[in-house]
This record gives structure tokens, sequence and C-alpha cells, in this order.
């Protein structure tokens, strides 16, 4: 057992697997703990407590929380090994079977994570606490910092889509969120912290306010309504959630970035289907229409899944074709991973490990052209750029309001501000644009 006072200079380490949810919400518990007297162990120091949030997305996520828990379990053979995040909620007696872990806490116990630790008694085996996903009702919004400049706010947590390949409503429960007035609260804390640029993170954004008659454009009013230089970027966000309205305030908002991730997942409508997805593709073509209309500068990024059950190789193909014909900017790829306890598996039609790995291939190479077919349009245009902390070689790294990566030679001074740009070529590496003339 723990006592309070002994928290005071207690070093607690953590390692954050998967989304930028899972970011977010470890900062949210970082802070928890430094406020109660923790301190974050630095690098080569022993901690007295490593705290794991960890991802469930496919069958090599939970591979890799697994080694992830040896590695910290090695680095620090004595301090209270806690688990928590997807995997945690999942297969919560599994991880505490691993040799070092101490405690397992699932999505609704994550928060209280001192209490638990209060109580602890290391010399009796793991214990594990998770809550059954549809008692979970609570919402705290978090945010974590990526580097100096740019954070990521978690505006909604969990879903109540249930499509046949994801495990995310099983590990994160029903939809919900905070009001619109604490969101932008804890949106003026990090403004106050010096983020010049807030991502709204969740697992399903355009459900946001449900539960309260709020919505995801009212929330999109309010951040646009802040006083600040502060700039704003929407993750991603369902096609069928994202309204003309929202699309058609974008256009006009200075604040809100011309930047779209879409989710499409699959470009047939027969394996949209089997994905029980909420929309058909021409639904999803004419958002893309509607928003390139209106912006055609603006980037457009597209989840896709690859090898799902009931694609046949001729679903792929058409698949392909129609996503080529899409005016989208960067496609990310995603190989399906059989999930135990989702619908799909019903299906019979199996696509074999090394097909998958094909189609990846194939679409990974049509991003490529996408990107480069995206940047090379823009070359010789003038942008406003925000240079982050992050220096690459002898380069400082930013990125235009419409998400085009850019470098030019590190310079201290830019750090953190936005500075309009001509685009110059691809660079050798062809990863991003040079700044031409400023
Ligand atoms: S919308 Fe579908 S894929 Fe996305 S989290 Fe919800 S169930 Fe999973």
């Amino acid at each position: 057992m723990i006592d309070n006072s002994v928290f005071h200079n207690k070093k607690v380490a953590f390692h954050t697997l998967g989304c930028k949810l899972n970011f977010a919400e470890t900062s949210a518990i970082g802070k928890k703990m430094t406020d109660e007297g923790f301190v974050k162990a630095r690098a080569g120091e022993s901690a007295d407590v490593c705290v794991i949030n960890t991802c469930s997305v496919t069958d090599t996520a939970d591979r890799k929380c697994r080694q992830a828990i040896s590695k910290l379990n090695r680095q620090h053979p004595n301090a209270i090994m806690v688990v928590t995040g997807c995997y945690a909620q999942l297969k919560p007696e599994e991880i505490s079977k691993i040799e070092g872990v101490d405690l397992v806490l699932g999505a609704n116990e994550k928060f209280s994570i001192l209490d638990y630790i209060r109580n602890i008694d290391t010399d009796k085996p793991a214990s594990f606490h998770t809550t059954k996903i549809n008692k979970i009702k609570e919402f705290t919004p978090s945010c974590s910092r990526d580097d100096r400049t740019r954070y990521f706010l978690k505006v909604q947590d969990g879903c109540d889509y249930y499509c046949t390949y994801c495990t995310i409503p099983f590990a994160r429960g029903a939809s919900r969120s905070a009001s619109i007035e604490q969101t932008i609260e804890k949106a003026w804390e990090a403004i106050h912290a010096g983020a010049k640029e807030i991502v709204l993170t969740g697992v399903n954004i355009g459900d946001f306010g449900k539960s309260n008659g709020e919505s995801f454009l009212d929330l999109v009013k309010a951040f646009d309504a802040i006083d600040s230089d502060v700039r704003f970027r929407i993750s991603s966000i369902e096609p069928n959630l994202l309204t003309d309205e929202l699309i058609d305030f974008v256009v006009n908002s200075k604040k809100i970035m011309p930047h779209f991730h879409i989710p499409l997942q699959s470009g047939t409508n027969e394996v949209l289907q089997l994905m029980k997805r909420k929309y058909k593709r021409e639904l999803f073509e004419n958002k893309v229409q509607k928003i390139k209309s209106l912006m055609p500068h603006a980037f457009i990024g597209v989840d896709v899944i690859v090898g799902v059950r009931g694609e046949t190789a001729e679903l792929f193909e058409a698949s392909c074709e129609f996503i080529d014909t899409l005016d989208i900017s960067q496609l990310h790829v995603f190989t399906y991973s059989e999930r135990a306890g989702t619908k799909m598996l019903d299906i019979e039609q199996n696509t074999p490990i090394s097909e998958r790995k094909k189609r990846s291939e194939i679409l990974h190479l049509l991003s490529d052209e996408k990107i480069q077919k995206f940047y090379e349009s823009h070359i010789l245009k003038t942008y406003p750029v925000l240079w982050e902390s992050r220096q690459q070689g002898d380069k400082l790294v930013g990125f235009t309001n419409n998400y085009i990566k850019v470098e030019r030679l590190y310079d201290k001074s830019k750090v953190n501000t936005v500075e309009m740009v001509q685009l110059g070529d691809w660079n050798e590496e062809k990863s991003a644009l040079t700044v031409l003339i400023q």
C-alpha cells in the first residue's frame, strides 16, 4: 500500500500506443499524477510507476502492447506496472497474467488511477478492474501536446456504430462528449499553454453533442469564434456526418483549416454493406466533389481497409477504380485482421494474408500518386505555414493550412510562428515541399 504523501517526487514513466485519443488521455492521466506530486522519469531514470496506455485495433497492436509491457518491465523492474487503454478493457485477465504487470484498468477506471495505486498490494497477484462497457457514461475532455505547436483535443469518445470489422465500441463504449462550454474551456487551457494549432479528435466526432442536444457543427462554430490566433483542424469524420452545412462553414472560416480526413473503407457498395457502414459510395463521392468545388485547394485524406472478408479480387479492383476517380490527396491504408467477437467473422469468404498485403501495396502506390499530384499542383503558390519545433537534420518543418508538409533551413526564430511562404519543388526524398521565396 502506498501512502498518499509518498507520491511526492515519485517517478512515473508513460508509454502510449495507438491513436491520438490515447495520447490525449495519457496526458490527462499524467496531469492528474503530477498534480498529486509525481514527476516524470527522465530517460535512463528508474520509475516507481509505469503506465502503459494500450491499443487493440489489430492483433499486431495487441502484440506490440505485450512487447512494450515486457520492455518497460526490464527497464523498470521495481516499478508498479499499470496497464490501461483498449486492450486492457477488452482482455484484462490476459494482461494481468503478463510478467511484471501489477494493475489493469479499463476504460472507466483509467482516470481514477491514483486511487488504485494508493490501495495496491504488490505482494499480491496483479488485479484487474473494468466496468461493463455499456455502463460507461462519463466523459472528460483531454488534450495532449504533439510538439510545442500542435495539440490534440479529445472532444468525444466511444461509438454507437457497429461496423462489422471493428472492436472500438466494445473497448470504448457508447458515444459521449462534454458540453460545448466545457470543451472550449479545455481548448483555452491549451491556448494559454502556447498551442498554435488544435486538432479536434475523437472516435466518431461527428456524433458530438448527441446526448445533450448540441451538435458538432455548433462546436465547430464555437471554436471559430475563439478570439485568438490559434487554428483548428477537424480530424477523421464519418462521411454521413460530414454535413453540407459543415463544409459550407469551413469554406468561410479563417480558423478551421481546409483539411478533411474522411474514412471511406471500401470503394464498392457491396463491401460497404458487408462492413455495415452507414453510407453508399455515391454519398462519399458527393462530399468530395462538394469540398473540391468550394475549396479546390483542400486536402482530403481517406482511410481504406483492404482484404476484409467478402472482398473478392473483383470487388477490390472495382474499389481501386472508384478510389482512383476521387479527387483526394492521400490514402491511409489499413490491412484487415480478424478481431474476436466481431460480426465480420460470420462471413465465410476470406482473403489470404499474402493477398491482403498485395492489395495494401497497390493502394499505397495509388496514394503516392495522389499525394504527388496534390503537392505538385501547389508549387509556386503561397500559403500560410505554421513552423513546428521539430528539427529534421538542418531543416525546420511545418504544415500549410491545407496540410502540405513544408521545410526550410532551420531558423529558431521561426518556430511556433505562421509565415506566408511560396512553395518550391519536392525535396530529394519527396516527403515535403521546400520553401522557395519568403
Ligand atoms: S464508425 Fe465504425 S469503424 Fe469507426 S469506431 Fe465506430 S464502429 Fe469502429
